[in-house]
């Protein structure tokens, strides 16, 4: 595959990086966790233990033998105390299950380093890990990596993290980059993949070093920089920044001969290849004005946005809102009860200060967010049609192609609502597709 670097539409935005030079802190373990059995796209998981059942970290605690799913781990040791239904910050319900801690982080006996032999068994360890895609999308990783007789040309691993606050990427770079390039060169080895290219934005200087620096003894890695933009880290916006090829519409990046990870993916799966421990806690960024310590965390998965919150030492008269992710793509928690799960990747504690409360006015057809589309849609009429709820109409414009990036929503002058007009526009889509057969 030859590399063509071209640039994407999309926005440049401010970076807000404050946290980047922060060494990663471990939390403690909190009083509770709740592990929701939905952290990924697919197939929910079923509950496979019982209320006063105790439990090991590593064990597995809910599972499905549908394809699409990955399997869901304690991230503690100690009893579980409930077993209840949970709505998730996207408005799916399911089931979860809530620890009480014994404070002694038991492994579950037994673990210890997968047989990868094989490519087969490979990606049942991918699979047994329970890795879904880290970068936001929640793709089970077998899944993504099974391209059965297809084998790729290039493993993109995506290193770009594009949006402002975010720096748990970055910090797991510096922090473990060798294991990330000892990663990558496991991927290619397992899967037979002669090429891979480690995308990083020229924001990242210090990262771009140090991973070229890793690679530079394999000669079938390679470290990329790009120009900073917005939403670059996007899986289909990053395909074409590198190579120039678009990912045909519904189809996947396979259909043009690459596979895309996320670079804390290639962490989490080399480690668990080298341990045997799934996936039970994730590095995070906690930022914003709402609390005083920010920086970059180890939790464990199933802490309360409340626990991180006070540890942090947050201010709940400030905070007026809280954000999942990043502030163009992560959604506002419902409450502070909400657990981390495999793909948060960062909590906004935002104060008046950090948000722009320009009231929403009428459409000015001014054009500018047809301009920063990255998808090439027509966002003001899209918009016009959602709230009309004309499902047809949105279907006709490919609202379903939306990645939902806030680029047109950023760039508006009117302040219109965009991106959450479309979430609630590909809804009655889904659910009209449905109705109709
Ligand atoms: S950017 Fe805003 S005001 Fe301009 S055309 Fe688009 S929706 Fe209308
Ligand atoms: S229409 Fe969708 S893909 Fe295009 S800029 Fe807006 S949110 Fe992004």
């Amino acid at each position: 595959m030859i590399i063509k670097i071209k640039n994407i539409k999309g926005v440049t935005l401010p970076h807000r990086k404050g946290t980047s030079e922060i060494p990663t802190e471990t939390l403690p373990i909190p009083k509770l966790v709740e592990i929701p059995m939905q952290q990924h796209i697919g197939a929910p998981c079923k509950v496979l233990v019982g209320k006063g059942d105790y439990v090991y970290v590593g064990q597995v605690l809910g599972d499905t033998e549908k394809f699409v799913s990955a399997p869901i781990h304690s991230s503690i040791s100690g009893t579980v105390v409930q077993i209840k239904d949970m709505i998730l910050h996207s408005g799916v319900k399911c089931e979860s299950i809530v620890i009480e801690p014994d404070g002694k982080q038991e492994v579950l006996p037994g673990i210890t380093q997968p047989d990868i032999s094989t490519k087969e068994k490979f990606l049942k360890a991918v699979r047994n890990s329970g890795l879904t895609g880290l970068g936001g999308a929640g793709f089970p990783a077998h899944v993504k990596l099974d391209t059965k007789e297809r084998i790729p040309e290039a493993l993109i691993v995506n290193a770009v993290e594009c949006e402002p606050y975010i720096t748990c990427d970055y910090r797991a770079i510096i922090e473990e980059g060798n294991e990330i390039v000892n990663g990558v060169k496991l991927i290619l080895d397992k899967l037979s993949i002669p090429k891979a290219y480690i995308a990083v934005e020229d924001n990242k200087p210090a990262a771009f070093s140090l991973l070229k620096e890793l690679a530079k003894d394999d000669c079938r890695i390679e470290t990329v920089m790009l120009k900073t933009k917005y939403p670059q880290g996007a899986e289909k916006m990053l395909i074409y920044a590198l190579t120039g090829k678009e990912v045909p519409m519904n189809g996947l990046p396979i259909d043009i001969g690459t596979v895309v990870m996320n670079v804390t993916s290639v962490l989490a799966l080399y480690k668990y290849c080298k341990t045997g421990m799934p996936l039970v806690s994730k590095r995070i960024t906690v930022e914003g004005n709402g609390v005083k310590n920010r920086g970059n965390y180890q939790v464990v998965i199933g802490t309360y946005i409340k626990d991180i919150f006070e540890y942090c030492n947050g201010d709940k008269e400030k905070t007026v809102k809280v954000l999942c992710g990043g502030p163009m793509m992560g959604t506002t928690a419902e409450s502070y009860e909400m657990p981390v799960v495999k793909q948060s990747n960062a909590f906004l504690f935002m104060t008046p200060e950090d948000l722009d409360f320009m009231e929403e006015s009428a459409c000015i057809r001014c054009g500018r967010c047809v301009e920063a589309c990255p998808m090439g849609l027509m966002p003001l009429t899209m918009n016009r049609y959602a709230l009309a709820k004309m499902t047809e109409e949105l279907e006709k414009y490919n609202i379903m192609n939306c990645i939902e990036c806030g680029s047109c929503s950023y760039v508006c002058p009117a302040k219109r609502h965009l991106v959450q007009s479309f979430r609630v526009g590909k809804d009655l889509v889904r659910k009209a597709k449905v109705k109709n057969g």
